[in-house]
């Protein structure tokens, strides 16, 4: 070990990340320690923050007060949802496609082999703020895998009689890749294209 106990954490740390090499995580942490004084202390008050993480009450993305920044923003349609697995897509969806609806994180999408049934996904949170909230557009945008179709029907039918228009995004790219995989253009595309699955008035 020839850095600090400190150094050598962060490092193991940030190589647990899924596509993070060791060697990157010690390039970032390295970084870090020789960022000025001020960055360093602006790194260190946000990762102080992120202890008070929680979800948003709304939506279910992450937040540090009671709502998200995007459900306290009252200049956005608060009529239209967009319904994404995890927040990451919300941030995709937000910075390549410019919606200015309001997202709802399921926080997974069905799938047997991993003992995820649809009462692990947020889904009764969803009704409840069709009904109380009226919302009027839903934007199902789960990536095209077999979990996040068979999630989108399982959706579909919960939401079908609610009185609102339900859309599934429509995708350029092969089936089986995620959101994270397609280029700005494919996911702009892909929200351009969307399909109404039911609803329509
Ligand atoms: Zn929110």
């Amino acid at each position: 070990m020839i850095y600090p106990e400190a150094l050598e954490y962060l490092i193991k740390f940030f190589s647990e990340v899924p596509g993070i090499s060791e060697r990157a995580a010690e390039r970032a942490v390295l970084y870090l320690s020789k960022a000025d004084e001020e960055k360093r202390k602006l790194v260190i008050n946000a990762l102080r923050e992120v202890e008070s993480l929680r979800r948003c009450a709304e939506c279910g993305l992450p937040t540090t007060d009671v709502l998200c920044e995007v459900c306290k923003d009252e200049s956005r349609d608060r009529e239209t949802v967009c319904v994404v697995e995890q927040p990451r897509d919300a941030a995709i969806i937000e910075k390549q496609v410019g919606y200015k609806g309001l997202y709802h994180v399921l926080g997974g999408v069905i799938s047997p082999l991993e003992d995820i049934g649809p009462e692990e996904l947020n889904v009764n949170s969803l009704v409840r703020r069709i009904k109380e909230k009226g919302i009027k557009t839903v934007i199902i945008a789960l990536n095209p895998t077999v979990e996040g179709e068979a999630t989108a029907k399982f959706l579909l039918n919960k939401l079908d009689g609610l009185g609102v228009n339900v859309y599934r995004i429509a995708y350029g790219l092969p089936y089986g890749a995620t959101m994270d995989m397609a280029d700005e253009l494919t996911i702009k595309k892909a929200f351009e294209d969307r399909k109404l699955l039911c609803g329509g008035k």
